[in-house]
């Protein structure tokens, strides 16, 4: 369906322009940019990414910069991602890193896009969070130190666990 559309759109452009093969389409665009501005972006590297402050926010969107960076929260039920249930990856925002399948997502009712495993131990990094009066497991982006949520030890089998993770924070590349 998707690539029928997309003939259609070549073949529209093909018959109003000649130069549609030089002009970038708007989304083609955005897509180079986001490549040449972000440098720690990749979907298959899996080098450890040290990138400062400063340059974060420069490729980061606000709300990004402030979950990944400031151990943020998006309110609940504002993710795009919360009520999806495309099959497909879900990577790393800020780096790309592929952190869980839609095989492992689940309605966990709590508002946040939630997941029972990651796609490998190493996609995730966990440390103990005692803020807010409370004791819970942070988990960030193994690649790039982004925090993305907690862990909870309430999710359903086969680990039990619920990986409640911010939306805004996430990527998705359908299979
Ligand atoms: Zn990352």
């Amino acid at each position: 369906m998707k690539l029928i559309a997309v003939v259609i759109i070549s073949t529209s452009l093909l018959n109003s322009s000649c130069s549609w093969a030089q002009t970038p389409t708007p989304k083609q665009k955005q897509g180079m940019e986001q490549q040449k501005t972000n440098p720690a972006f990749s979907r298959t590297k899996d080098d450890k990414v040290e990138m400062n402050e400063e340059d974060w926010k420069k490729v980061l969107t606000p709300e990004q910069y402030y979950i990944a960076r400031q151990k943020g929260t998006e309110r609940p039920w504002t993710s795009k991602f919360e009520k999806f249930d495309e099959k497909g990856t879900y990577y790393c925002a800020a780096c790309g890193n592929t952190l869980f399948q839609s095989n492992t997502k689940f309605d966990s009712g709590c508002g946040w896009p939630s997941f029972f495993e990651p796609v490998t131990k190493k996609s995730l990094i966990y440390l103990q969070d005692n803020t807010h009066g409370m004791q819970r497991t942070e988990v960030q982006c193994g690649r790039c130190k982004a925090h993305l949520g907690h862990v909870f030890d309430d999710g359903p089998p086969p680990t039990g666990l619920r990986y409640c993770i911010n939306g805004v924070i996430l990527g998705f590349e359908k299979k």
